[in-house]
């Protein structure tokens, strides 16, 4: 997957629209080609029919010299496939790194309606992605100290990634927004 762009709120949003003729298309690269081409909405622990993402067609219509394909720029909040927030998902990881992945199931699957193996899933995709995750973050910052020396290694990435986004509103949402791809 190549660079994905994200945008935080629909201030931000509207600046990109009105950018889009500037922009060079992600795939042809040919500038000027590049419209709106509707939204992508799904379902999360907030809402079922919820904006996540929309969609940018590089037009080849009307002797245009676009590639007539489509890409996507996603809320920063959102994320491909989970049907969490990235507040939910936090939330979520900070609960199974403290508390244990039973508890933070036990309080997710009422909080966010996912069933138990949905979030046992979301937790491995974390799991496997933690190596990558931690190798972006160093390109921002050496991890914190962190008390003692039985922190897990998924608890000193969810640390690690605290530490280099101190001010966000969400860490998860920042991260993705900062290095243009998916937190996993
Ligand atoms: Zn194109």
């Amino acid at each position: 997957m190549g660079e994905i762009r994200f945008y935080r709120d629909e201030v931000e949003w509207t600046s990109i629209a009105e950018q889009l003729k500037q922009m060079p298309c992600p795939h042809c690269k040919a500038v000027g080609t590049l419209n709106r081409h509707g939204s992508i909405s799904g379902c999360d622990e907030t809402s079922t029919g919820v904006l996540r993402a929309r969609r940018v067609f590089c037009s080849n219509r009307n002797a245009r010299p676009g590639c007539g394909r489509t890409f996507s720029i996603w809320l920063a909040d959102k994320i491909l496939r989970v049907k969490l927030t990235t507040r939910g998902l936090w939330q979520f990881l900070k609960k199974a790194v403290s508390d244990g992945i039973t508890a933070a199931i036990d309080a997710a699957s009422d909080a966010c309606r996912l069933s138990g193996r949905v979030l046992q899933r979301i937790w491995q995709r974390f799991d496997r992605r933690q190596s990558h995750i931690r190798t972006v973050l160093w390109a921002q910052r050496p991890p914190p100290d962190l008390p003692g020396d039985s922190q897990s290694t998924q608890a000193e990435v969810l640390a690690h990634l605290q530490a280099a986004f101190p001010d966000a509103d969400c860490p998860i949402a920042a991260y993705q927004q900062t290095n243009k791809t998916f937190f996993f």
